[in-house]
């Protein structure tokens, strides 16, 4: 079994939407079920609504899952397994405030060593804590020996019972750490890989010492995935607009073309466009770049534009708002623009009422009674070659108001096609 795990705190990001992909991936080659598991324990993070938010983007890219899962549904295992820990002596109770750990985190930056659990509650028998008042978190006692882990990106990783530390597994209002639920959810739900982004790597060695100190004995695979950087080579955050999925959407960009940037970034492929099925054929995770990739726009415009050129014209001109026997007129405006959103703008241009004529202005308006007089011929050579029959105009004088009139740009496509696949909306259009 394989598993996303998203917390429902904010937009989806694209490293995380890479994360589910690749688990979808993995799972669909290996033939495993795949479950989504919402980590909605952290209430105070929570937003209201970006659970089905993730679920529907999901859906939208084709990610589909066996089996849903929320975090908070497995609490009383939590809560349940953190006691039991605690009366087998592998957990203790902990009543140091958090003051007391704040001004020991501070002690700790100054001198520029890491912090750890000072470890001055470790000892407390249950007997002495259930006779102490306050709030108390539960810890895990660290492990005796290294932790170690095969991870398939990364290579043989080990962590020193110093780096696990003593930590926090329930919080003092019952509710569990991410490490502590994760790893649990993780064995509950019999998970085999693990795929996630390198900023957990740290988290794996906890998560492993919490299983083995419950007694589970199967090993997990571990994927960490390299970071995404953005185009100043920093960890792409929330402030960069393209790490959300959503803002990815609403600029234009088709689904099957982020799905395929993101299997092409940091990784080696047979192709450079492909699709999600084709990449399921030949995907290896292990073949990853161990390095962090940088986000590059500009690549993502050029795949987006060659998954629309596949589009069929109908379905395009769907997506674009527009009648279906436009859609190989909105083709045409591929050549320049990358993007939905950049598509519509250009079409809007060529279908709405036209008023910027500059110094064409009579010309446009002889041209424009003309081709209302005139019966449409199929090709562009014949009808121009009429309207000029019937006008004073020639070169420039004549080329440049037609192709305003027409297309309402003084540049664009090839003014041949364009009259081509606009001509049964001419008439209409020059009433405007
Ligand atoms: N909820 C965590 C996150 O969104 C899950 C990490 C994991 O896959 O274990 O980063």
């Amino acid at each position: 079994m394989l598993r996303f795990a998203p917390s429902p705190t904010g937009d989806l990001h694209i490293g995380n939407l890479r994360v589910a992909l690749f688990n979808y991936i993995v799972a669909k080659q290996k033939n495993k079920r795949f479950i989504v598991r919402i980590e909605d324990t952290d209430q105070a993070r929570n937003v209201e609504g970006k659970d089905k938010e993730i679920l529907e983007i999901l859906k939208l890219f084709g990610i589909e899952y066996d089996d849903l899962i929320y975090q908070s549904k497995n609490l009383h295992f939590h809560q349940n397994l953190a006691f039991k820990l605690l009366e087998e002596g592998k957990a203790f109770v902990c009543f140091c405030s958090e003051e007391e750990l704040e001004k020991e985190r501070e002690k700790a930056k100054k001198e520029r060593r890491p912090y750890r659990y000072s470890g001055k509650c470790e000892n407390l028998t249950l007997k002495e804590a259930s006779q102490r008042r306050g709030k108390f978190v539960i810890r895990v006692k660290k492990p005796a020996t290294p932790i170690k882990f095969r991870d398939l990106i990364k290579g043989e990783q080990q962590f020193s019972p110093f780096e696990v530390d003593s930590f926090v597994i329930l919080r003092s209002n019952g509710m569990p750490t991410y490490n502590f639920a994760c790893a649990i959810d993780d064995m509950l739900s019999d998970i085999e890989l693990i795929i996630r982004g390198e900023d957990h790597l740290s988290n794996t060695p906890k998560q492993i010492h919490i299983r083995n100190l419950l007694g589970y004995t199967k090993e997990v695979e571990y994927a960490h995935l390299p970071i995404i950087l953005n185009e100043e080579g920093k960890k792409m955050s929330k402030r960069d607009k393209a790490s959300s999925v959503k803002w990815l959407l609403e600029e234009g960009f088709l689904p099957q073309a982020i799905i395929n940037y993101l299997i092409l970034l940091g990784n080696q492929t047979p192709q450079e466009v492909f699709t999600l099925q084709e990449a399921i054929e030949w995907f290896d995770i292990g073949k990853l770049s161990k390095t962090s990739a940088k986000f590059d726009l500009a690549k993502l415009r050029f795949l987006n534009r060659k998954h629309l050129e596949k589009l069929d014209p109908k379905l395009l001109a769907q997506k674009i708002g527009v009648k279906e026997e436009l859609g190989e007129l909105v083709k045409l405006y591929l050549e320049e623009a990358s993007t939905l959103k950049e598509l519509k703008e250009k079409i809007r241009k060529v279908l709405e009422e036209k008023r910027e004529f500059g110094e064409f202005k009579r010309e446009a308006q002889e041209l424009k009674e003309i081709i209302a007089q005139l019966e449409l011929p199929t090709e562009f050579e014949e009808f121009k070659k009429e309207v000029m029959k019937r006008s004073s105009l020639k070169g420039k004088r004549f080329f440049k108001p037609l192709r305003l009139i027409l297309s309402g740009a003084d540049k664009g496509p090839e003014i041949s096609l364009l009259y081509r696949h606009l001509r049964p909306e001419i008439k209409e259009l020059i009433k405007l």
